[in-house]
């Protein structure tokens, strides 16, 4: 392996350091909003201005291809067939900038303080889009890319994604690669450079319990009808034990046991458990027991009641048996579990424990699996040899407890992995006014993609 210094890439990208960052402001004084109609044609200007800039660093067949919302741009740099190839995904659609009086800079009018750029998509994501672009280019115009490299950069991430999966099933062929990289998330902290590896995902529905035909007397019929409300409350108090621990049947079947190294790495980590308890301003931290903070929100599957109503909320009082009573459940999961028998498992469950004195009816949403890259995969190991080499230092492997339906399109339909690979920090304002980037971490994240390019060369593809 090259060293640091004779990497040309590196070279390049260091002796480029001062033009780069004032081509990003560019890209960032485009306002591509894409939640504001009156935005559009910015949307679609952000992302001709990629697809130009994707040309001038060197990369082919580079388009920009319309959907029934905005623009994908695509592009390739085919080195040889035979090596790894690697589809790299962001998005340079912005979040909307209100409230505006609190911005130090305007959101469009880019400025940099401290050696930190603060713009409307600095670090979410327009900043790490260029990023990965420059990484790219540092290869294209020395010693030539060591790996194959496609480009999916989406102008709807902002706004949920509407039309990529629908993209991505009808451009399979070009979208043909090994392992996909993603740098559109944050580092575990300051300092602290991150190689993540797993997500969570999500499966929800909704129940209704009701009994009567309307709201009844509570003087005239209390005690001879069942209470929709307290029957909800049974079934719902018992999703739970005392020790947090999901009670459905097949609920944890699949669940994968954190490994000691895995525990040893989340344990390694500068969590502060007291400033995240205060992040969440509850008196005190609970989860499923013999889990650690850390194993609970990013390793655990959980059941939630995200909303419950039912009968008179109004001031003072209305003596009444109420009508019906809702509630609704989602699920994060872990990789492995079957989101659709978790469903069918709590479901299952929520009939079991209704008696036939109440009418049920449950509604069921789609649901999504987690999604995981092992530990010694390659390409985690590569990510993790390349920090190591940029930032002189270990990288912490994190998985996080959220969930990226990218991924989940990327698993799916394309069959392949995913490293997130994001230099963002956490408490860098993303959809916040004063979003801003640490240019420092912009430019040890160019160097560190441009590494992990080198060292996937020897992927077997
Ligand atoms: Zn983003």
């Amino acid at each position: 392996m090259a060293s640091t210094e004779s990497n040309p890439a590196l070279s390049y990208l260091k002796s480029h350091q001062q033009d780069y960052i004032k081509e990003l402001t560019e890209f960032l004084k485009i306002p591509s909003i894409s939640a504001l109609p009156s935005h559009r044609i910015d949307v679609r200007n952000a992302a001709e201005w990629l697809a130009q800039r994707l040309r001038q660093a060197g990369v082919s067949r580079v388009r920009v291809d319309d959907t029934p919302g905005h623009p994908i741009v695509f592009g390739e740099a085919i080195t040889d067939p035979a090596k790894p190839t690697v589809l790299v995904y962001g998005h340079y659609d912005v979040q909307p900038v209100d409230p505006l009086d609190q911005w130090t800079n305007p959101p469009f009018s880019p400025a940099i303080r401290d050696n930190i750029l603060y713009a409307r998509g600095a670090s979410d994501d327009k900043g790490q889009v260029y990023m990965q672009l420059i990484a790219a280019e540092a290869w294209l115009k020395t010693a030539g890319l060591p790996v194959n490299l496609k480009f999916l950069f989406e102008g709807e991430e902002e706004i949920g994604s509407t039309h990529l999966s629908q993209y991505i099933t009808a451009h399979q062929p070009d979208l043909t690669a090994d392992l996909a990289v993603i740098s559109d998330t944050p580092m575990f902290a300051a300092g602290v450079p991150a190689v993540c590896y797993g997500l969570r995902g999500l499966a929800a529905l909704e129940i209704e319990i009701s009994g009567p035909a309307q709201d009844l007397h509570s003087g005239v019929f209390g005690g001879s009808v069942a209470n929709p409300a307290q029957v909800l409350s049974t079934i719902l108090a018992a999703f739970h034990d005392d020790q947090g621990r999901v009670q459905v049947p097949g609920f944890y079947d699949g669940v994968d046991p954190l490994s000691e190294k895995e525990r040893q790495n989340f344990s390694s980590l500068p969590f502060d458990e007291q400033d995240f308890l205060q992040q969440t301003g509850s008196p005190k931290l609970f989860g499923e027991a013999g889990f650690s903070t850390l194993e609970r929100v990013w390793a655990r599957p959980t059941l939630e009641i995200n909303g419950m109503w039912s009968g008179f909320i109004g001031e003072g009082r209305k003596t009444i048996i109420p009508q019906k009573a809702n509630a609704k459940i989602s699920c994060r999961l872990v990789p492995h579990q079957n989101p659709a028998r978790v469903l069918d498992n709590v479901m299952q469950f929520i009939q079991e424990n209704c008696p036939d004195t109440v009418r049920l009816k449950i509604k069921r949403q789609e649901a999504d699996p987690g999604t995981l890259t092992p530990l010694d995969h390659f390409a985690t190991q590569a990510a993790v040899k390349a920090i190591e080499k940029i930032w002189r230092q270990p990288a912490a492997f994190i998985r996080m407890g959220g969930s990226i339906p990218v991924v989940v399109t990327f698993d799916q339909i394309l069959k392949i992995p995913t490293v997130l690979l994001g230099f963002a920090l956490p408490d860098e304002n993303f959809h916040a006014p004063n979003e801003h980037f640490h240019l420092e971490n912009f430019d040890k994240g160019s160097q560190t993609v441009a590494t992990l390019w080198s060292l996937l060369e020897n992927m077997d593809a």
